[in-house]
This record gives C-alpha cells, structure tokens and sequence, in this order.
C-alpha cells in the first residue's frame, strides 16, 4: 500500500484529502505545517507527497526545496490559483505536477495515481543511446559519459519521450500530455520549467554540449547527437 504524506495546513482539506486518498486504497498521512511535513517525511517515507504552498511559517517552497536535497519522491503541488509564481518556482524546484485550489479530491486522486503509475511503469524495457547519453528506462536512469544524472520522475519522463526519437520536435503540449499521462489544464510553462531544470543538470558538467534544444515558436527536440 503506497503511502501518501498530505501537508495542508487547513484541518478541513487535510482531512477531505487523506480520506479521499484512504477511500482510494492509499495509506495518508497528514503534516499541518513546514517543519511537522520534514519531520513526518522522514518518519514515514512516503511514495508521493501531496504538498499545499501557502503553509504558515516555513512556506510550501521551503520544504520542497529541503526535501529535494535528499529525495526524488513524487510530489504534488496544491496551490492556489493566484500563486502562479510560486507553483512555476515549485515545479523548478522539482516538483512533478500541480492541482488548483478549489479542487475536486477526486481529480487530486487521479493525479495521484498518475504519476505512481508513472512511476512503475514506464513502458517496454529499453535502454537507448544518443551519442553520449543513455537513457534506461526501466531503471529510470539517465547518464552522460557513464555519470549518471540525478532527475525527479517528470524530468525523467521528459528525457525518455525526447530521446527516444532524437530530431523530432515535440510541441509543448505534447510533452505535456507524455508527462501526465492523462490530460487535464495544460500548462506549457510547466514544460518550460522542468526543460531548465534538466538542462540544469546535464550542464553541470564541464564542456556538456546543449542535448535538448528549443524550435522556437514550436516546442522542443533533442539533439541528434554523434555531432
Ligand atoms: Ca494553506
């Protein structure tokens, strides 16, 4: 049984949530603020945390960012639906997908389930190269040069559906609809966040040269390496 911690400051949504997730088969685990959301995601190691931004003290923000540091675990964002900039911010700081406040839970349970399944199952195993990087799907891993690169579950989606046909070009929309799986609002700037975060990472090696580029007024491609 997964377990899902809920970090929702709110007691009433808190609990709406935890036992939609309960109803939906899942274990929930509920934090009300920053600090008590590090304290239980340490004590419970959750499979996918579902995260609100507006948390009193130590915001939303803060505690994606600290639990980044030592963890690729799944994460939601619940958000309000001026916070615009923050919920860009969190997807930059790693977080996979976002839910609007007001929400319906059972929308919330979907996503939830999503992106498990994102997680399990990522297609036929295959492992592919291009030039320098390879990806392994069925271990979620991507290396250049033989280093691995460290990417939360969406970037690694992202990477997967670019590389495995290097030169063509996705649209924003596309990659959005691989990345979720199931289609709800689509966001391109999401897209764009998560683009920079991988490019980010690839980059942080000396003399990298660009893998994922934009067609602009398009979208993106990855680079047909062995140039
Ligand atoms: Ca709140």
């Amino acid at each position: 049984m997964a377990t899902i911690l809920v970090v929702e400051d709110e007691p009433r949504i808190a609990r709406l949530v935890s036992d939609y997730l309960s109803q939906a088969g899942f274990r929930a685990v509920e934090a009300h603020d920053g600090p008590a959301a590090i304290d239980a995601y340490s004590a419970h190691r959750p499979d996918l945390l579902v995260i609100d931004l507006g948390l009193p003290g130590m915001d939303g923000l803060d505690v994606i960012r600290a639990i980044r540091l030592r963890s690729d675990v799944p994460i939601i964002i619940l958000s309000a639906r001026s916070e615009e900039t923050d919920r860009v911010v969190g997807l930059e700081l790693g977080a996979d997908d976002y839910v609007v406040k007001p929400f319906g839970p059972k929308e919330l349970v979907a996503r939830v389930r999503a992106l498990l399944r994102r997680m399990e199952s990522l297609g036929p195993e295959e492992v592919f190269r291009i030039g320098p990087v390879e990806v392994d799907v069925p271990r979620m891993r991507v290396s250049v040069d033989g280093s691995e690169i460290d990417l939360t579950p969406t970037e690694f989606q992202l990477v997967a559906t670019l590389a495995a046909q290097p030169g063509r070009v996705f649209t924003r929309g596309q990659l959005l609809d691989a990345v979720r799986g199931i289609s709800f609002e689509s966001y391109e700037r999401a897209v764009d966040a998560h683009v920079k975060n991988i490019r980010r990472k690839f980059g942080s090696k000396p003399r990298q040269p660009q893998f994922i580029l934009t067609v602009h007024g398009v979208g993106y491609k990855f680079a047909e390496v062995g140039s």
